[in-house]
């Protein structure tokens, strides 16, 4: 390119750019009701840790390709992140995630969903949240849980603090995803009107054999109960670790060693026979 400079483009380089082109499409396409291709809620329950009773699950989003294929978040969603589509794949989300709640009503208490940024960044987002409330007489707002990441905080335009206040003037609780990821964690603590923290995966994993991620979960634990907050922590493979998270007085856990995430059918199955227990 002249200069020092070398300029490389590549197949390999154009690659994730046309994939991203793809996956956009096909969301929009997913959006618009096209029956082939399909944007289901697949479920994860969270489990008191100490006795293993299902208090309430995670709706995570899939791709269901018109090959039949079913694509992780990961192929997607920062695709439409980036173009603005997040904002009605999310509404579809909690519009449908609400929908499986009601279903499940007597065996599911609550089920959460994730909000990106860009959703809380929209001035429609807290009154599309009343809007589907006040369609739902008698039903109990704290049954639904928005998830929010730290770099959702970080990097937003509009004061966040105040928007999660007027979502929890409205009754939804709000969780702390991926705590401990990033950078300003007590501050945001201090600063967010948050009633759960999730801790992250890479806090939790390997924590029986680690005394010094153990002593960091101890502290966090307290922190947070003190702050009045409840804990799920996530990514839970381990016995050994559910086991010293539960010695510990994490309440809650949520991995794939109680279940991975499931398509809403088979999320069914297992509330059915968790209650035939
Ligand atoms: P997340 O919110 O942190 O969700 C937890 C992820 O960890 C899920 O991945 C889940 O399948 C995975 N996971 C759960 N237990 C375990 C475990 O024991 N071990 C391991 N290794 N992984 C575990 P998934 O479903 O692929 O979702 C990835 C991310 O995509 C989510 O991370 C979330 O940030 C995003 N996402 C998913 N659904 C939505 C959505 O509807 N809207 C938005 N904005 N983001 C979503
Ligand atoms: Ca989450
Ligand atoms: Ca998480």
């Amino acid at each position: 390119a002249g200069g020092n400079r070398v300029q490389i483009f590549t197949d390999e380089l154009r690659a994730p750019v046309q994939e991203k082109i793809a996956a956009e499409a096909r969301v929009r396409r997913a959006l618009a009701g096209e029956q082939r291709i399909t944007l289901p809620l697949w479920f994860q329950p969270v489990a008191s840790s100490s006795t293993g009773q299902i208090l309430g699950a995670e709706a995570l989003v899939r791709m269901r390709t018109p090959e039949g294929e079913i694509l992780s978040p990961f192929h997607f969603i920062g695709a439409a992140e980036e173009t603005g589509l997040i904002v009605p794949l999310g509404e579809h989300v909690l519009r449908s995630a609400i929908d499986h709640l009601l279903h499940w009503s007597d065996r599911l208490g609550y089920v959460s969903v994730n909000v990106s940024p860009r959703q809380l960044a929209e001035p429609d987002f807290v009154p599309m949240v009343a809007s589907i409330l006040s369609r739902l007489p008698g039903f109990d707002p704290s049954r639904i849980v928005l998830e929010i990441t730290e770099t959702a905080v970080l990097s937003s335009t509009v004061d966040v603090s105040e928007r999660l206040t007027a979502l929890k003037q409205l009754g939804v609780r709000i969780a702390l995803d991926d705590f401990g990821t990033g950078y300003s964690s007590l501050t945001w603590l201090k600063s967010l009107p948050a009633d759960i923290v999730k801790l992250d995966r890479s806090f939790v994993a390997g924590l029986a054999e680690d005394p010094k991620k153990n002593s960091i979960i101890q502290a966090v634990l307290w922190l947070a109960r003190s702050l009045g907050m409840s804990t799920i922590a996530e990514g839970v493979e381990e016995p050994a670790d559910w086991e010293a998270l539960r010695a510990a007085g994490c309440p809650a856990v949520q991995g794939y060693l109680f279940s991975k995430p499931l398509p809403a059918a088979d999320f069914d199955e297992m509330l059915r026979r968790h209650h035939e227990r």
